[in-house]
């Protein structure tokens, strides 16, 4: 029987309708949660990414900024836009679209924003909060969306064994430490493969849960696929694509048609973990406006 296909374009638009409820009632305190998107320079898949941003702000009843910087902008200069960002209360959310130009370093960028404001969940003290299961602390928007895709999926994690492959600061290191918490869509065996990782295979079958987040197109083939496992496909690939009029098509890293042949769940690309981010975005920046009030006697 061919994998159910986990609907990342429902469970998404059931993250954001929860998303506009908790901002209703933010809006209800006299708070409107707000994100604010620094964009520095005009490269075009970065600008769709942040209208996109922008949009779902604002379908969500949020206020929803960017701020459009030139290429040559110096670093001060951006650094110093993140301060004023920072000291300001009606910006619950900051984010900066990475990547930034090569004469600005991306690291002192992301350490400037702070901490409570950085729903992209890059800054070192939210990359530690997750680590150690610190409640207040932001995760990560597309391993955070995995992790919601399961438990929406009905995906029972305890005591399995989640293989994650791919080790990157954005997807792989933190699916690993949201699955190895103890608690609701947690409790798992974890493995983190990568690019020296010896027999990838004989790891990919012990999965119960297997994550691939490696960016190489349909890599992950049925051969390395546990019959029944709940197979997360986070890969992003451009392919060269004739019969296309723009010439190309989006893939996973998952070789969708077998795997699903194998597996019990599968999620498809596009329209699987892909919606989950932007969805997640919003739902950290709404926490942020949250948190935010938490500290003030209308909280
Ligand atoms: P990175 O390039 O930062 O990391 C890729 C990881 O995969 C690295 O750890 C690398 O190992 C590992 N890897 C590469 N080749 C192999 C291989 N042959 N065998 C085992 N491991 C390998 O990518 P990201 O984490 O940023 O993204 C991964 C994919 O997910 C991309 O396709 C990206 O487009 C997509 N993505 C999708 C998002 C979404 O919203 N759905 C959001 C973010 C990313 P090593 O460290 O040794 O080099």
């Amino acid at each position: 029987m061919p994998a159910e296909r986990i609907d990342g374009v429902a469970i998404a638009a059931k993250v954001r309708a929860k998303v506009a409820q908790d901002a209703e009632a933010l809006k209800a305190k006299g708070v409107t949660p707000g994100l604010t998107v620094v964009l520095v320079g005009d490269d075009p898949a970065s600008a769709f990414y942040v209208g996109a941003k922008e949009k779902a702000c604002k379908e969500a009843g949020m206020n929803g900024e960017t701020i459009r910087l030139p290429a040559s902008t110096p670093e001060a200069e951006l650094l110093a836009v993140i301060d004023k960002l920072n000291a300001d209360p009606a910006v619950h959310g900051i984010l900066v679209q990475m990547p930034v130009p090569k004469h600005i370093d991306a690291q002192k960028v992301i350490r400037r924003i702070d901490p409570m404001k950085d729903v992209d969940g890059f800054h070192p003290v939210n990359a530690g909060k997750v680590l150690i299961g610190d409640a207040d602390g932001f995760a990560p928007c597309t391993p955070a969306g995995v992790q919601v895709m399961l438990q929406e999926a009905g995906v029972e994690t305890s005591g399995k064994e989640a293989v994650i492959l791919g080790r990157s600061t954005i997807v792989g290191k933190p699916m690993a430490a949201l699955l190895i918490q103890s608690g609701k869509g947690a409790d798992c065996t974890v493995t983190i493969c990568h690019s020296r990782t010896k027999n990838l295979a004989e790891h990919t079958r012990r999965a119960d849960i297997l994550i691939a987040a490696i960016g190489k197109p349909e890599m992950v083939t049925a051969d390395m696929v546990k019959p029944g496992a709940v197979v997360i496909d986070v890969g992003i690939n451009r392919v060269d694509d004739a019969s296309q009029k723009r010439g190309y098509r989006i893939v996973g890293d998952v070789k969708f048609d077998e795997v699903a042949a194998r597996a019990s769940k599968i999620t498809p690309v596009p329209g699987g973990v892909g919606p989950m981010t932007i969805a997640m975005l919003l739902a950290n920046t709404v926490r942020a406006a949250q948190l935010s009030l938490a500290g003030t006697p209308e909280g």
